[in-house]
């Protein structure tokens, strides 16, 4: 075990686990990477740390400067922390459908929260565009902007594709995730299909999403929602996404995303957040489909805590029709 510097220095190098009952289940090596134990508990503290750099180093970013950003809740956090370490203020635009835990972590970390009604991304007033917007209003500020600023892509091939390659020896035969901005899928597998071009690459898409008929038909077109899940789906292809080699997607629906959140937690001993949940099932997917022997590596991308009011409140559940036990 290495000594680790500060709080930047803490972000990443996350262990790889072996998902015991789904590897037995489908005779596959089903293995998560362990982004929940970054600092500031989720996958994107990675991107939040890599734009701030890339602002540094462009100039942008000028000592005590602000960092303003769009987002659903974990890049937010993520750029709370970052920005308390180097002494930057930090605005948070948030849409309104998002947890109430995370508009109080944000609080509680010190950023400026600003919770605005949920409107369509072509719509002027959604939460990344008012961001944008805010960011070039104020003197010394940037725009972290996660969807389209690719050094939330270089984030994950400088180091979350590496650390799965070494972890795994390379023996790794698919790799899939959801997307939020595709930061994650776009950079790791852009590593992995590096260093081996036949390394599968599946796109896991929830419901009321366009990305599973972009990478199956070739048109973002949007499927039938709603889903409960957050943080994940988009109604467009970011800059993160485009030339991504991606070879084929999945859509798991959120009673399957709850049932498989529930056994982990019951029966494994793990507390996950929708987006895991939505991960594990299309590891599942894939390895079926492959048949035994394979390795499917998947990010396991945050954990339950910040769902209490949502993905773990029976009436929340129930009000929808979801089933912790199918
Ligand atoms: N899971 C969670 C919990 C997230 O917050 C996000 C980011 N919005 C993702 C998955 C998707 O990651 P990415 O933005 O890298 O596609």
């Amino acid at each position: 075990m290495e000594m680790r510097n500060g709080f930047a220095g803490s972000v990443g190098n996350t262990p790889l686990i072996r998902m015991a009952a789904l590897s037995e289940a489908t005779g596959c090596e089903i293995l998560g990477k362990a982004e929940f134990l970054n600092p500031g508990g989720s996958v994107k503290d990675r991107a939040a740390l890599w734009m701030v750099r890339e602002h540094e180093k462009s100039g942008a970013l000028e000592p005590g400067g602000t960092v303003v950003e769009g987002t659903a809740g974990n890049t937010g956090i993520g750029l709370a922390h970052v920005c308390n370490e180097r002494g930057y203020p930090c605005v948070i635009y948030m849409p309104d459908n998002q947890s109430p835990e995370k508009v109080a972590i944000l609080n509680t970390l010190g950023a400026e929260v600003r919770v605005v009604p949920t409107v369509p991304y072509r719509d002027e007033m959604n939460y990344q565009k008012q961001a944008g917007r805010y960011a070039d209003e104020l003197p010394n500020a940037v725009w972290a902007n996660q969807f389209d600023n690719v050094a939330n892509r270089l984030a994950h091939y400088e180091s979350t594709g590496p650390e799965i390659w070494a972890e795994t020896g390379g023996a790794i035969d698919a790799f899939t995730c959801s997307v939020g901005t595709g930061g994650t899928l776009a950079g790791v597998s852009r590593y992995l299909k590096e260093r081996r071009s036949n390394i599968e690459v599946v796109l896991a898409d929830p419901h009321g999403s366009a990305l599973y008929n972009w990478v199956t038909t070739g048109e973002a077109t949007m499927t039938p929602g709603p889903s409960i899940t957050e943080g994940i789906g988009n109604s467009r292809v970011t800059d993160n996404l485009v030339g991504t080699d991606i070879d084929d997607a999945v859509q798991i629906n959120d009673q399957r995303m709850v049932e498989m959140v529930y056994g982990q937690l019951r029966q494994q001993g793990w507390f996950f957040g929708s987006s895991t949940g939505i991960n594990l099932c299309a590891a599942v997917d894939v390895a079926k489909r492959l048949g035994p022997g394979h390795t499917v590596v998947t990010v396991l991308t945050d954990t339950g805590h910040k769902y209490q009011s949502s993905l773990y409140n029976p009436e929340f559940l129930a009000e929808r029709g979801l089933r912790p036990d199918g």
